[in-house]
């Protein structure tokens, strides 16, 4: 994984490795150059359980992350969004870093109160590698809005949480950017046949929706 991604050109080759190793020539070297292998477009973060399960205890909750990451035996399936950070693993890009707002999630119900949430990749503007974001850093949106979900599901009275809108300025979302998109599982997804905006919402990151005389601001999630 790493050797793939960090061709780290500082590390100067012993005569075994010269040998061995292809030359640094055949390394990408364009700023827009493509990941050489396939990188996954999402992944799950069964680490981040305990977070959940903290918000879930209060209310006599318990549920159990499930590992297998398909949607095959849900009973129940939801789209929303987290917050994260990203960091482009590219060494020739410069280490592109960019937040958003708008990363896709899909949370899902199974049977025996077992649940999991995939959350899908964006890809690096500047040279679009595949990128994972790092989640529930200082803002714990990840955890909240499973926790949010699951209590609903689980039949616990909850508020509709309003967060404030994204700052003037801030980004739009960038559906090629965003394996949610690419998938059609991103609640920013548009339907380019007919217009329309899957699951309501302007443009992602930053967008002040008006879509379909809702207001989505990217700051309400659940
Ligand atoms: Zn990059
Ligand atoms: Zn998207």
């Amino acid at each position: 994984m790493e050797s793939r991604l960090s061709p780290r050109p500082s590390a100067p080759p012993t005569t075994l490795e010269a040998e061995e190793t292809p030359p640094r020539t055949t390394e990408p070297t364009t700023k827009r150059s493509s990941p050489r292998k396939p990188i996954p477009k999402h992944s799950m973060y069964p680490e981040l359980d305990s977070n959940v399960a903290k918000l879930l205890e209060p209310h006599g909750l318990t549920m159990t992350f499930h590992p297998i990451d398909t949607d095959k035996s849900t009973f129940s399936r939801h789209k929303t969004n987290v917050v994260g950070r990203f960091k482009c693993p590219n060494t020739t890009c410069g280490h592109h870093k960019w937040e958003s707002k708008s990363i896709a999630l899909s949370i899902r119900l199974y049977p025996d109160n077992r649940y999991n949430a995939r959350v899908y990749h964006q890809r690096c503007s500047a040279c679009k590698w595949i990128v994972r974001p790092e989640l529930d850093g200082r803002d714990g949106t990840y955890a909240e809005r499973i926790a949010y979900r699951l209590k609903k599901w689980s039949g616990v009275q909850v508020e509709r949480v309003y967060r404030d809108p994204m700052p003037p300025g801030h980004a739009l979302h960038r559906a090629k950017l965003c394996e949610g998109c690419r998938a059609g599982r991103c609640k920013f997804f548009k339907d380019k046949r007919n217009g329309s905006r899957k699951g309501g919402g302007k443009r992602g990151d930053g967008g002040q929706g008006k879509g379909r005389g809702k207001v989505w601001d990217t700051g309400v999630y659940h």
